[in-house]
């Protein structure tokens, strides 16, 4: 097996285009082209790293727990929302020569890959994502209990690390910069079905509106590029279920 100069196994050479921008020296985003040694071990993440500690210092992205489990490196790979610490260079570059790295889409590019996740928190928060029991204190000693067909229920919407790559993927959320998206429905339906949670009705007015839960064309994409298999879709078709069976209620009393 053949080394590079650091004593590491080369399996490949992968070349790497890559979206740059920065917003003090050039008004559209350009791309730049890499080369990197690889071997199987190789991550995504170890690329970038490299390029930012060996070629090029103002090489600008995000990352965080290098485990797949905070989300914040995902970026777009030949079309595609990937998280870079958890893909390697060698099965990402198995169908293309070339790996086409872009920020996520659907927002705003900060610098390089780094784009501003505040309007999509601002969305999350907009659903009240989490248990609200309006008469509980904030710190109680007291238990709550739920039962496990309840947490059962909710287990996939939990899964959820908020990494932004379905908003990313949304067609209608490029076309609706107003649209919830599906993360943002999916935290409210994380909460709504939780037994102990009091917020459902507020909850259910929020998203049964122009920008919610039918402004999803039930395209899918969220479900094929979550890296958590949250199904996203799944969740928003159970909301809309949810707003039938509220409505009907109304009508019966
Ligand atoms: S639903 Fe999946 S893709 Fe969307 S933010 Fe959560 S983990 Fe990421």
């Amino acid at each position: 097996m053949k080394h590079d100069e650091a004593g590491k196994s080369v399996v490949r050479r992968v070349e790497l285009k890559i979206s740059r921008y920065s917003p003090e020296t050039c008004h559209a985003p350009h791309f730049d082209h890499f080369e990197i040694n690889a071997d199987d071990t190789t991550t995504l993440i170890d690329a970038f790293e490299e390029i930012k500690e060996a070629i090029d210092p103002t090489f600008t992205f995000r990352s965080s727990c290098h485990d797949g489990v905070c989300g914040s490196c995902t970026v777009i790979v030949n079309g595609v929302e990937r998280q870079a610490c958890f893909v390697t260079l060698l099965e990402l570059s198995k169908s293309k020569e070339e790996l086409v790295i872009e920020p996520m889409h659907n927002f705003e590019t900060i610098r390089d890959l780094v784009v501003d996740m505040t309007p999509f928190f601002d969305r999350l928060r907009t659903v009240r994502p989490r248990i609200v029991i309006e008469d509980a204190p904030v710190w109680t000693e007291k238990e709550i209990p739920q039962s496990t067909e309840n947490l059962n229920k909710m287990k996939n919407s939990e899964k959820c690390i908020e990494c932004g790559a379905c908003v990313s993927a949304c067609p209608i959320v490029s076309i609706d910069q107003h649209f919830l998206g599906p993360a943002a429905l999916v935290a409210a339906y994380r909460s709504s079905i939780d037994s102990r949670d009091q917020a459902k009705r507020q909850r259910i007015e929020i998203i049964d509106s122009e920008h919610g839960v039918w402004r999803c064309h039930s395209i899918y994409h969220c479900v094929d590029v979550c890296p958590k298999n949250v199904e996203p879709a799944v969740a928003i078709s159970a909301l809309r279920n949810m707003i039938m069976s509220e409505r009907l209620k109304r009508l019966r009393f």
